[in-house]
């Protein structure tokens, strides 16, 4: 059988956590598996690497900063295969290039086009175990790209697809996926497993558990994900397409934090305006996501909308940039808001989850400033000072209510 095991940041960051790891992989070897790894940097390697180049220049070039960051997962590979040595067992590490694991050419951003499986086919022949980069590929020019924020998940979702594996482990610091995060929601419970298309949204919602795009592919490809602990034997949440979960009519919460709000003012009442506004922001890779109209009045109208809190500058440029051209009185923002969402295959056939929601938010007072939903999903902006107790108030109201039968 041939295994693709995951392991993040906080599972190989720093000796012993390694040697952790090491040992579990061997465990799986002597079964007679092939067994494939994936390895993120070490703890916040990422983040601190992000700080050394925002310090030396506060807009650093995005290839540099791909070139920068990639070092922390290849640090990893290196001393991950010499752990495994270690214990007198045959590793190999790789990187993206050795590889070739084929990227689009958007540096911070990029996807994964292709993997070549020759070299790892060929290790594997020898029975070395095969640890590989997690977070980067190769684009046209030759040049390391990321794969964005968490990315390592995707990298290993998109080995299991190349190579067929048998089974996509995601190894992390909590033993499964819960009904919310559970480092702040204390009651949320785990869930056993768990639909592609709920986590999909919940990743996409900012649910990190899980890199949205890794869920993407384990859903195109059918590969059996299952996300749990390197620290513990629990068993762990099954992503697959059906599930028992659909059942539910509410499967999960999720808080993200990563949003600006911004409202342009005062453009022009007339056809095409919202076209201007967002065919702007579209060149630039920026995604709108909630977004909300007002009525118009003396044949004027406000369009506030949501973004990435990382967007917002650009963002805020772009708009300046073009006042001539979209004819808005001004622009405002604000950063200190979060968005929190429900997602649940039951939502669109049950208006009481809603209202609960909203029940909920109003009995920690918590002030509703934008609302969106479809099909699988509420989301509400609100303050992030609110954004804990919220959370939690929803999360025992859906949960408790038992909406989401039999957990
Ligand atoms: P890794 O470094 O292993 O990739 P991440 O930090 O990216 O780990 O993801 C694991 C974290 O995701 C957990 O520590 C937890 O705080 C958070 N998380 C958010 N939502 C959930 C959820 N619904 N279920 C489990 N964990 C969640
Ligand atoms: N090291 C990268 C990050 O911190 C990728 C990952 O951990 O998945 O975002
Ligand atoms: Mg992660």
């Amino acid at each position: 059988m041939l295994i693709v095991q995951k392991f993040g940041g906080s599972s190989v960051a720093n000796k012993e956590r390694i040697l952790n790891v090491a040992n579990r992989i061997v465990e799986e070897y002597k079964k007679g598996n092939d067994v494939v790894v994936v390895l993120s940097a070490q703890g916040d390697t990422t983040d601190l690497l992000i700080e050394k180049a925002l310090d030396i220049n506060p807009k650093p070039s995005k290839r540099e900063l791909d070139m920068l960051l990639s070092t922390g997962e290849q640090q990893s590979v290196a001393l991950m295969s010499m752990a495994i040595h270690k214990l007198g067992y045959p590793s190999v590490s790789l990187n993206a290039n050795q590889v070739k694991i084929e990227s689009s050419g958007i540096y911070g951003n990029a996807r994964i086009k292709n993997i070549a499986t020759s070299r790892i086919k060929l290790e594997l022949e020898k029975r070395n175990i095969v640890i590989i980069t997690g977070f980067q590929g190769i684009n046209n020019f030759g040049d390391i790209t990321t794969l964005g924020r968490g990315g390592s998940d995707t990298t290993a979702v998109a080995l299991a697809a190349s190579l067929n594996a048998q089974l996509c482990e995601i190894y992390t610091d909590v033993d499964g996926i819960y009904t919310a995060d559970p480092r702040i929601i204390k009651n949320a419970c785990k869930l056993e497993e768990i639909s592609y298309d709920e986590m999909l949204e919940l990743a996409s919602l900012g649910a990190k558990v899980l890199h949205n795009r890794s869920v993407e592919l384990a859903k195109k490809y059918n590969v059996k994900l299952v996300v749990r602990s390197s620290l513990t034997v629990a068993k762990g949440t099954l992503v697959r397409e059906e599930s028992k979960v659909e059942k539910m009519l509410v499967s999960g919460l999720a808080l993200d934090k990563d949003v600006s709000r911004i409202t342009v003012v005062g453009i022009k009442d007339m056809p095409g305006m919202a076209f201007k506004v967002f065919s702007l922001l579209a060149k630039e890779n920026i995604v709108a996501d909630i977004i909300i109209q007002s009525v118009g009045s003396m044949r004027l109208k406000d369009i506030s909308f949501t973004i990435k809190r990382t967007d917002l500058e650009n963002t805020l440029y772009i708009l300046e940039k073009n006042k001539d051209f979209l004819g808005h009185d001004s622009v405002n923002y604000d950063s200190s808001v979060v968005k929190l969402s429900v997602v649940g295959a039951g939502i669109a056939s049950n208006p009481s989850i809603a209202a609960k929601m909203f029940e909920a938010l109003y009995d920690v007072g918590t002030n509703i400033r934008m609302i969106s939903t479809s099909e699988i999903k509420i989301s509400v902006l609100i303050d992030a000072g609110d954004s804990e107790r919220a959370a939690q108030s929803v999360h025992d109201k859906l949960m408790e209510e038992n909406i989401n039968l039999n957990l």
